[in-house]
């Protein structure tokens, strides 16, 4: 049975032991395009994707299932060398608390996402990123893109052409990172973690 055989039947829940951490060499190859039209296998992968971030963010059901919080996750991470990335960003609860009018900023499943554009600015988080294939904490700016446009293909197969930017932005190009076995450490300047080249933008 494959990986991915597992990860999708129907009584399974994506949980961390279906996640490969630093060191596994899935994370470092080049994921292959996923093959059209989109297979079940593929559309269920997917979803099961989005259920672990929803899983991932509820208080409750992450406690129970013992996940770390995760506002995206892309297929290479479940030894799935396919070009599958999920998103799931949540809007902030307003000064009283209360729950935001859109539950999420970003919310997509994304088949064979490419950049098809970005800006020449660049843009970089204030905490620095986590991942959750990295069980550590690796300190340092991380400069991407600070916008970007991104085609990709929902699971019915139709094309989407959207622009990101802000937290959006960053969590979509660390995503796409691991389809090309990229991790976000490759992208810290290792002798100054946090120097701030000319011109780039640091997201709180
Ligand atoms: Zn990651």
């Amino acid at each position: 049975m494959t990986a991915q055989d597992k990860l999708i039947k129907a009584s399974h829940l994506i949980n961390m032991d279906d996640i490969i951490r630093e060191g596994h060499p899935t994370l470092r190859e080049k994921a292959a395009e996923v093959a059209l039209p989109l297979s079940d296998e593929d559309i269920i992968l997917g979803e099961k994707m989005m259920q672990f971030l929803k899983n991932s963010q509820d208080p409750v059901t992450a406690e129970k299932m013992g996940l770390r919080g995760g506002v995206g996750l892309a297929a290479p991470q479940l030894d799935v060398s396919k070009r599958i990335i999920a998103c799931l960003v949540p809007n902030p609860e307003d000064e009283e608390g209360n729950p935001p009018t859109e539950a999420y900023s970003l919310q997509a499943i994304m088949y064979n996402p490419k950049i098809v554009a970005h800006s020449v600015q660049q843009a970089a988080l204030a905490d620095g990123e986590g991942c959750l294939s990295v069980d550590r904490v690796v300190e340092g700016y991380v400069p991407r893109h600070a916008r970007i446009t991104v085609e990709y293909l929902d699971k019915n197969g139709e094309k989407h052409k959207v622009k990101f930017k802000g937290y959006n932005a960053i969590v979509v190009q660390h995503e796409i990172d691991h389809l090309n076995g990229v991790m976000f450490y490759d992208r810290i300047n290792i002798a100054e973690p946090f120097k701030i080249e000319d011109g780039v933008i640091i997201l709180d």
